[in-house]
């Protein structure tokens, strides 16, 4: 009898898999949420070095859940999808108060936590608590609708159920913790989006895609859209110490409790905002717009330096405004392209791309 889907991936990844990932050691379930937090819509090389700075900074959950917002925030800058971080804070707060500190143990449990859907639950459960529980994160329905050539866009809800049932159908009842880790490894490694190495995948002689040549066929694709732009002017005003206006986002919507540049509007008058607020004399730069794509709609960013000539009156405590000086001892979360913004205009020594 030939062995099964689940055999085979198996002793691949006894002989193959990755074994020494930061997260494969000292396995507990705090360690594996983070992980797997942190890996959504994001790859392994990107991730590590974020990881080690999390684990060296919150160990553990009561770390994390007693730190601040802005601390939690300032170690994800540049992961993205910073949603993941306000969630994985706030769920930190509910193990603390809800479970004094100990990490749920149930599937049901965790799953229920802020931010932890599904396959991020079953993944904890099966890794960390020594549970069964199927998953299905992007690498694993990319393996499952090329093995079995499931067509649709896996966003649709059948066509998830589906994936769902042949995910639960394939998880062995022995070694759950390593077949998960196989699974994850085998969309990452060989069955890669594109490209697949097929003549080293250990479920080949089954796989239909690779039967018929069409593993580019799969998953189905989302119809697409054009995706809109939007533009905004967003003002670098910088004292005469050098340090540059910042203003916190609220917690909802883009770049939510991160620092961000003052901005205007394309219709509004930069001279008439800077008569308003800024009154005095300035002098004013526009650099090269830079561009930066959410999962939804461009961002065109149009820079505007603005050097006050006289010393501003002092920011008003609690009214989300702080001068920042690029010390590493403000510790506080920026969004990405600020943070370039924020790394030109802080080194008065690298070039500019325009000046005007
Ligand atoms: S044979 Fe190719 S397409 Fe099929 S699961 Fe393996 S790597 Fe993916």
């Amino acid at each position: 009898m030939k062995p099964s889907f689940s055999d085979r991936l198996l002793s691949w990844f006894d002989q193959h898999g990755r074994k020494d990932l930061p997260w494969q050691q000292d396995i507990n379930p705090y360690r594996v949420w983070v992980s797997e937090i942190m890996l959504q819509q994001t790859q392994v090389t990107t991730v590590i070095p974020y990881y080690e700075r999390f684990m060296a900074r919150f160990p553990n959950v009561e770390a994390l859940a007693a730190a601040s917002t802005d601390e939690v925030l300032a170690l994800w800058t540049g992961l993205g999808y910073y949603a993941r971080a306000r969630n994985l804070h706030k769920a930190a707060h509910v193990i603390a108060a809800e479970y004094r500190g100990r990490f749920p143990a149930t599937l049901d449990d965790i799953q229920a936590l802020p931010g932890v859907g599904r396959s991020t639950a079953g993944a904890i459960f099966s890794i960390a608590c020594g549970g069964r529980a199927p998953i299905l994160d992007g690498n694993v329905k990319r393996v499952l609708t090329r093995h079995a050539a499931l067509p649709g866009w896996p966003g649709l809800k059948e066509v998830e159920n589906s994936l769902w049932d042949l995910a639960e159908e394939l998880t062995p009842h022995q070694r759950v913790a390593d077949y998960t880790q196989a699974i994850m490894d085998l969309g990452a490694t060989l069955c890669t989006r594109s490209k697949p190495s097929c003549e080293h995948c250990p479920v080949s002689a089954d796989c239909q895609a690779n039967a018929q040549s069409t593993q580019a066929e799969f998953p189905g694709k989302k119809p697409k859209k054009a995706i809109p732009e939007r533009s905004t002017i967003m003002l670098l005003l910088e004292n005469p110490d050098g340090e540059i206006l910042l203003e916190q986002r609220p917690s909802q919507g883009i770049w939510g409790g991160l620092w961000s540049l003052p901005e205007i509007t394309t219709n509004e008058s930069l001279t008439d905002y800077l008569n308003e607020k800024w009154p005095g004399t300035h002098n004013i730069q526009q650099w090269a717009p830079l561009r930066h794509t959410f999962s939804h709609f461009h961002l065109d960013i149009h820079p505007v330096h603005v050097r006050l000539t006289a010393a501003p009156n002092a920011v008003m405590e609690g009214s989300q405004q702080l001068w920042y000086n690029g010390h590493p001892q403000q510790k506080i979360g920026l969004a990405a392209p600020v943070k370039k913004l924020l790394g030109i205009a802080l080194q008065p020594d690298l070039l500019r791309e325009t000046d005007s």
